[in-house]
């Protein structure tokens, strides 16, 4: 395994060499840098380790960089950051640490390199290599994890019990490498996150929640959610998933799994999108069915409503795993909302009407949602994906052709909710929203045609009706 380093990377790597010799301290790149560059993967960051003071390394390897970039420094953490051109690069002291069972933090005294890669989650990302000019180049393997690298294997240093009950966010950065680099987490060290599983309750959400999102913009978010699952730790973060595993059978009707359904959701969608919000609509398109699952006598399961529920349940779940509130929250809850909707216009007779109002209700989103509704069929009967995938493509047509005639997309209703404010000398109430939704709803399905006139005559009569005049009559 070779790695192959950018005449800027070489350049930059042997200056830090130069001035660590000065202080007479080595310097090591170590970590996700060197694990990566053997793995010829895409690295924007490195991890330098040395035997002397961090930051004073950081300080001295910028003063001899033309323009001398900024040093961000965390003196507490003996951590420094330089960012030279476009690469990142972070600087730390070697350390050792030791986890006492009644302190979640553990003890951190200054180190050797050997003591530094003790600490390191996984033998593929203990690896380091020497930035000394007395052996530059040369890389320390002390776990053997170039053999686990060509193995494809995810495994700890030392006992994974340990490992995993030190730091348990350990636990979930296992099955992001295993989803990332297409790994397998050996037996071993799989059973232990399984045994320490319910450990993940003391990390922070947030940090859970940024080990999943690195799962969801994988290639196949699949591998990790089912490694989350039958690890037992999605149970602890997000039991309304959870809740969609499993197939019940009654009079001998039975129901998919939804869970192994979404994933195969989540991946059909992956293969076209890496849009991360649109893999989250994918992950909860139908995570309102275990509420609204019933059994009709004679007819079977069913899950009426499951998109309107799902909707619902968006915000409360984007809450409890520290999702981004406001607009991304707003968007994965209006596709989960929408997401029966084009399969529905699919199986029924399409009216022009329907297009509208789909085409109103979707706006911008139309495409993602499109998207979302082919990721969503899974059925294994090939002639039956061939004749769905071709109603959505008589749906997409159709809609582009009412899209043409009748431009819904960004359109605005011809007299606004202010307006009829003005118009008769009204305060925000109910009625503007009747009015309002009347004019719309009369437009979008074609009973009067999309303009000034045939809207204003629409609202005064309606408006006589709730016993409103216009203002200046
Ligand atoms: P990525 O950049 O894709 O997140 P990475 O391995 O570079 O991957 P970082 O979080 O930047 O991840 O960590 C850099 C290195 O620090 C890792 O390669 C690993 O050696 C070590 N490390 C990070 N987090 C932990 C941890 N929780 N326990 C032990 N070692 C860790």
């Amino acid at each position: 395994m070779d790695i192959v380093c950018s005449q800027q990377e070489l350049h930059l790597f042997q200056i830090i060499g130069k001035v660590a010799a000065v202080t007479e301290t080595e310097c090591y790149l170590i970590g996700g840098f060197v694990r990566d560059k053997l793995l010829g993967r895409a690295t924007k960051d490195a991890d330098i380790v040395t035997t002397g003071d961090g930051i004073a390394l950081a300080h001295a390897v910028a003063d001899v960089l033309k323009p001398r970039p900024t040093v961000s420094f965390f003196k507490t953490f003996g951590t420094a950051h330089i960012r030279y051109r476009d690469f990142d690069i972070e600087f730390v002291g070697a350390r050792k640490e030791s986890y006492r069972t009644d302190s979640r933090k553990p003890d951190v005294t200054p180190g050797t390199l050997r003591d530094d890669q003790l600490r390191r989650d996984f033998t593929i990302n203990a690896l380091a290599i020497s930035l000394n000019s007395n052996d530059f180049g040369k890389l320390t393997d002390p776990f053997n994890g170039i053999a686990d690298m060509q193995e494809c294997l995810i495994k700890t240093p030392l006992d994974p019990d340990i490992t995993f009950s030190d730091d348990p966010l350990r636990m979930m950065r296992a099955i992001r490498f295993a989803t990332q680099l297409n790994f397998k987490i050996i037996p071993e060290t799989f059973e232990a996150i399984r045994r320490n599983a319910g450990r993940i309750k003391i990390i922070s959400q947030e940090r859970i929640t940024d080990e999943l999102n690195k799962i969801m913009a994988a290639k196949k978010p699949s591998v990790g959610l089912h490694l989350l699952y039958i690890s037992g730790l999605l149970e602890y973060f997000f039991p309304q998933f959870v809740a969609l595993a499993g197939a019940e059978t009654r009079e001998g009707r039975g129901h998919k799994d939804n869970f192994y359904h979404t994933l195969q959701v989540i991946d059909n969608l992956a293969e076209k999108s890496d849009n991360l919000w649109l893999r989250w609509a994918a992950l909860l398109h139908d995570i309102g069915k275990p509420p609204s699952k019933r059994y009709e006598e004679g007819h079977g399961w069913t899950f009426h409503g499951h998109e309107v529920v799902g909707e619902r349940m968006v915000p409360k779940i984007f809450k409890q795993l520290k999702l981004p509130q406001h607009d991304k929250m707003k968007y994965v809850g209006k596709l989960v909302g929408l997401h029966m909707r084009p399969t529905c216009l699919a199986k029924d007779e399409i009216t022009d009407s329907a297009m509208r109002r789909l085409l109103f209700d979707a706006g911008e989103d139309l495409e993602d949602l499109m998207t979302l509704c082919e990721s969503d069929i899974t059925s294994k009967n090939e002639a039956k994906v061939k004749r769905y995938m071709a109603n959505f493509e008589l749906v997409r047509q159709r809609l582009i052709a009412v899209e043409e005639k009748d431009k819904i997309r960004n359109w605005q209703p011809p007299i606004s909710g202010d307006d009829i404010m003005v118009m008769f000398n009204i305060t925000p109430s109910r009625e503007v929203g009747i009015l309002k939704n009347c004019i719309r709803d009369a437009i979008l399905d074609g009973i009067i045609p999309n303009n000034y006139e045939a809207a204003l005559a629409l609202l005064l009569e309606k408006a006589a009706e709730l016993g409103l005049h216009k203002a200046d009559a």
